[in-house]
């Protein structure tokens, strides 16, 4: 099971690699949404978790460019905005659902992928990783 994470925030990338590793997931990070959509058009992965607000071209410029030429990866967008504007205008662009950091429910979404038909043999132990990362520094503008 292949994962990419896009994430510019060097804590929130780690532990989702951490904690998706430690489950024997193969992880990729991306730190920008420019190398993120290099990585999605060259590689193949079950399922892209996806930062909003990136550096070089934010996650829903990435998202809507990917499902526009057919990309069916299951994409969880990964974020600080909250608003629920921003959740609708996410799940709009093309993401399978959409989570606000910090991520303390995530864990429970990657077991709802599994019912999507991807091969997740069980579900991850994320919340041993996530629960410990702080809130965000300077509101959802740092994020
Ligand atoms: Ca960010």
């Amino acid at each position: 099971m292949r994962v990419l994470v896009v994430e510019d925030e060097r804590k929130v990338a780690k532990a989702l690699r951490d904690g998706l590793e430690a489950e024997r997931y193969d992880v990729s990070v991306a730190a920008s949404g420019e190398e993120g959509f290099f990585l999605v058009n060259h590689q193949t992965f079950d399922l892209v978790l996806l930062d909003l607000m990136l550096p070089r071209r934010n996650g829903i410029e990435v998202l809507t460019t990917l499902r526009k030429r057919g990309l069916q990866t299951p994409v969880l967008i990964l974020t600080a905005k909250d608003a629920v504007e921003d959740r609708v205008h996410g799940l709009d662009s093309g993401a399978d659902d959409y989570l606000v950091k910090p991520f303390a429910i995530l864990w429970h979404r990657l077991c709802g992928i599994g019912s999507w038909g991807a091969p997740w043999g069980r579900c991850p132990r994320m919340a041993d990783y996530v629960r410990g990362l702080p809130a965000p520094q300077g509101g959802a503008a740092a994020c």
